[in-house]
This record gives C-alpha cells, structure tokens and sequence, in this order.
C-alpha cells in the first residue's frame, strides 16, 4: 500500500495529498447520501495527514449536522466530512488508493437500491466504541 496518496477534484482545481490511510469504508447516512449521490466511500485519515497542495481557496465548507462537509467550489466534488481529529475523505478522488473496503456504517439508512457487494461488517449505525 502506498503511503502517500494525492486527490484531485473534478475540475482539477483542488488538489490534495494524504499519509498513512487508515482504512476505507461506506457511510450510508441520509446526509452522505445527499451529498455525494449515494453512499460515501471515505477513508480515514489523521487531520494532520491531510494537507491541499493546490487551489485550497477554492474549497468550500457547509456546516452540516454532526460534521463539516468540504468540496470544491467550482466543480461541486466532495472533498471530506470534517469528523474533528479525523477526516472521511471520499475516496474516488484518490486515483491509486489500494485499501479493501473494512466497515459500512449508518446501513440502518441505506438507500434500498444500494446492494452492498463486499463483506466487510455492516453496522446498523456507528460501530460500537
Ligand atoms: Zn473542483
Ligand atoms: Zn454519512
């Protein structure tokens, strides 16, 4: 697994690095699902293992419920859910991420169109602490 990984946005406008991945995994909150289009496909990363490398005035910041959503203001591409020490940065932004999918959370919510095809563990909302 590389240990460094860049994102890019849509339009190519924001550009992004991030270290040490932690794991790769759904939320299929209503919220995420409003903002993405369907579920979210994150990976977590420490707060100081993110860092924009390009176009940081572009991005945006919506004060949703529970946790800060960040995209690009030009092309609309979900950059990350602001989670405080962490952050759940989507992952098709990130063109050589290699993790296996290891948690889907909020499935309680799960749109009834999405089947979800992997066997990580599915928790009904966050997984227990
Ligand atoms: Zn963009
Ligand atoms: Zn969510």
């Amino acid at each position: 697994m590389t240990e460094k990984l860049k994102g890019a946005c849509l339009c190519g406008g924001v550009e992004y690095e991030v270290q040490d991945p932690e794991a790769l995994g759904y939320c299929h909150c209503t919220r995420c699902q409003r903002w993405t289009g369907s579920s979210l496909a994150g990976v977590i990363v420490a707060k100081e293992n993110f860092k924009f490398t390009k176009g940081e005035d572009l991005v945006k910041r919506y004060e949703s419920e529970f946790a800060p959503r960040n995209f690009c203001s030009n092309c609309g591409s979900s950059l990350y859910d602001d989670l405080g020490e962490k952050y759940f940065v989507a992952a098709g932004l990130m063109r050589d991420l290699e993790l296996d999918p290891s948690f889907h959370l909020q499935v309680a919510y799960k749109a009834s169109w999405h089947q979800v095809g992997d066997d990580a563990p599915q928790f009904a909302e966050n997984p227990p602490a």
